[in-house]
């Protein structure tokens, strides 16, 4: 099944833009809670610190009412209780006591309690520790009055702070939820990159330094990213220009090596096989044998049936030649209607037997170079040892005995030696 492919880049912008979304949206929500911190500080400031003061000083001021009608009670004399009195009064009018409704209600009527206690005493001053009890119950009231106004308060505050304190704890758990979100990310980017990038980048890399004509075509699991695709295509491409190029360099150099005519080894081909050959055949000791053959008479087959038809006959012989000989022996043609042979692991006298036998073929072979009418063609053969000495001069020394074979007759194998 084919897949789809994404190329590199959708797949970054797709990435960069999931991560600054989500960057974006932390952002967001650190700054919403940010705000509220700040919103909770700036109450606690402007509002929340003015009005504890505002309840501390209306608290002191109960309390002072409190005690300077203490003092009234307290007092030995009818000025000391006055002065008392009017520092009652005059604190019981106090605003910070009248914006407060409850607290105003209680200094008014403990200050009515005590106007009227000190006129009583005015008149008949034995009545003052007679309502002492009862004053006990006010100073009580304004006690507790004292308490709530302080729980108020330090209660004003509490709910500030705590607001600015859960504001700071979600704002914990946001970043802590961001930070496992980022690096869950974060791994997941690197799990995708090394699966859809560096191994395949690793495998191509494989597949380019052990590219050759010698190996197959690499292959590579299906990958989703384009550009990967286009390179691991690419390499098989690479692969295939190889593989096709070393195919016509194997044709060329066949074609080079080749004569065009017969299709047997040119000259050059055979000239570099044999002094290889020779070199392995001196080094271990073995025997090989040199031959030159050349067609007798073939002038006159030109002659008589022209260039075309002595063509033939060379093509024709050719032919004959490679079914007749050994795998392992090399022949070529050496010139016009001459041919050079290399037997390896023959001794002159195994050669000898085996071109002899080849000639005898050869004379009775019927070649057709014209219609209807069928030749013969015979060889005559110069042979010699190669074994001890280079290839140029077995060829010479087989050369000699191929004049010697022409000089004899023609149709004939003569061995070098026998030359004299
Ligand atoms: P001998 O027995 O002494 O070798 O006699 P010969 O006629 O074969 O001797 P010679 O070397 O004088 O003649 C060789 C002839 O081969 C001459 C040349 O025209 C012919 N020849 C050389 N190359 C080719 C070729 O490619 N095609 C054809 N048709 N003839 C060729
Ligand atoms: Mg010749
Ligand atoms: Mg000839």
């Amino acid at each position: 099944m084919l897949r789809e492919r994404y190329n590199s880049t959708q797949v970054f912008t797709l990435l960069a833009t999931s991560v600054a979304l989500l960057f974006a949206i932390v952002t967001l929500l650190l700054a919403i809670d940010q705000e509220r911190v700040l919103e909770s500080s700036d109450r606690l400031q402007s509002r929340t610190v003015p009005e504890i003061i505002r309840f501390q000083r209306l608290a002191r001021n109960l309390d002072l009412l409190r005690q300077e009608g203490e003092r009234v009670f307290s007092s030995a004399t009818s000025e000391g209780r006055q002065q008392a009195l009017f520092l009652t009064m005059l604190v019981a009018s106090h605003p910070s006591i009248l914006e407060h409704p409850q607290a105003a209600t209680a200094a008014r009527e403990a200050e009515a309690f005590l106007v009227e206690t000190s006129r009583l005493a005015t008149e008949n001053p034995a009545s003052i520790a007679a309502r002492y009890p009862q004053w006990q119950q006010f100073s009580k009231r304004l006690n507790l009055q004292v308490d709530d106004i302080l729980v108020e308060g330090a209660n004003l505050a509490t709910a500030d702070l705590g607001a600015v304190a859960a504001a700071m704890r979600l704002t914990r758990y946001k970043l802590m939820g961001a930070t496992v979100v980022v690096g869950g990310l974060l791994v997941l980017l690197l799990v995708l990159l090394r699966r859809y990038l560096l191994r395949p980048l690793q495998r191509i890399d494989r597949a380019l330094s052990t590219l050759s004509v010698d190996h197959l075509a690499p292959e590579f699991p299906d990958t989703r990213l384009a550009e990967i695709h286009a390179v691991e295509e690419a390499t098989k491409r690479l692969h295939g220009a190889m593989m096709s190029n070393d195919a016509v360099r194997r044709e060329l150099e066949v074609l080079a090596n080749r004569d065009d005519l017969t299709g047997l080894m040119n000259r050059r081909h055979f000239m570099e096989s044999a002094k290889s050959e020779l070199r392995r055949a001196q080094r271990y000791d073995r025997p090989i044998a040199v031959a030159i053959g050349d067609l007798d008479s073939f002038k006159n087959l030109n002659d008589t049936y022209g260039h075309d038809g002595g063509d033939v006959v060379l093509r024709s012989f050719a032919r004959l030649l490679a079914e007749s000989l050994r795998e392992s022996d090399l022949v070529c043609r050496y010139g016009g209607e001459e041919f050079a042979f290399l037997l390896p692991e023959s001794t002159v006298e195994q050669a000898q037997v085996l071109l002899d036998r080849f000639r005898e073929r050869c004379a009775g072979h019927e070649i057709w170079p014209a219609d209807g009418v069928p030749v013969r063609i015979t060889l005559s053969i110069g042979l010699a040892d190669a074994s001890h000495c280079p290839i140029g001069i077995a060829l010479q020394q087989a050369d000699r005995a191929l004049y010697e074979a022409k000089r004899q007759g023609r149709n004939r194998v003569v061995i070098a030696s026998d030359a004299g």
